[in-house]
């Protein structure tokens, strides 16, 4: 009996959440507007892929590390621009307040599928690898491991797009503990020791990495480098939104 009424218990708050969005009218993540996870105007915010690895500092052709070798621009694609909208439905989407962001967030990353046509892929025999940005061990017990879905999503798209196999795969994970992203210091420091990659991949396997927000560009750069190292050949990055630099508009996210 006991067990009984704790197991009701249990359930409650989830019963009475969906309670809640029976009585209340369900509000766009980006601009409040009723009646929908994502409205119309601001899904179009997240877009066309276009490149951006030249709005980061350590993607593009100027990596500003002098400490570090310098590596061929990483080509990074983003749907939009991490401001207003976007910026709102992201984050309530991460903190797992607002979970049906999943499927039109989601959606939007595996129609970015699309930037395959215009990679030159290496030879190679394996699948395409699509590989998530690591994520803190926190946010993964939490089961808020979004950018888990968002690689999921992104492999199905390639699937479609190409017709070749595809795994999404796990490997890589922070150095350092925590689930905070690292300081823009620490990370420009350490660029290139931030992420490891347990275990070693198919040499020359040909890797995707997927991330929601890119900023810097440091933890990008910090997987690329762990997945060469693992024996991986990095062709890209794919994120759902890139930082405006300061004063910058969305028509700057260009190639
Ligand atoms: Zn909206």
């Amino acid at each position: 009996m006991l067990g009984q009424v704790m197991h009701r218990s249990a359930r409650l708050p989830s019963v009475l959440r969906a309670v809640g969005r029976l009585v209340l009218p369900q509000q766009c993540a980006g601009c409040g507007r009723p009646d929908h996870a994502l409205c119309r105007r601001c899904a179009a915010l997240l877009g066309e892929p276009r490149r951006c690895e030249e709005l980061t500092l350590h993607l593009g052709t100027q990596d500003l590390l002098p400490a570090q070798p310098q590596r061929a621009p990483l080509p990074t694609w983003a749907l939009g621009v991490y401001a207003g909208p976007v910026r709102h439905a992201v984050l309530a989407w991460k903190s797992g307040g607002r979970p049906d962001l999943a499927r039109p967030l989601t959606e939007a990353m595996e129609r970015a599928a699309s930037v395959m046509t215009e990679i030159e892929r290496p030879t190679a025999t394996g699948p395409v690898l699509v590989v998530p940005a690591p994520s803190g061990a926190a946010r993964r017990r939490a089961g808020r491991f979004v950018v888990g879905e968002l690689a999921d999503a992104f492999g199905k798209g390639v699937a479609r797009v190409t017709g070749a196999p595809v795994a999404v795969v796990d490997p890589l994970r922070r150095r350092s503990g925590g689930d905070h992203l690292l300081g823009a210091a620490a990370r420009s420091r350490d660029r290139a020791g931030a992420v490891r990659c347990r275990g070693r991949l198919p040499r020359g396997a040909v890797c995707m990495v997927i991330d929601d927000v890119v900023t810097t560009g440091a933890t990008l750069a910090a997987c690329a480098e762990a997945l060469r190292v693992a024996g991986g050949s990095v062709v890209g990055a794919v994120v759902l939104a890139v930082t405006a630099p300061p004063g910058a508009g969305s028509s700057n996210c260009q190639p």
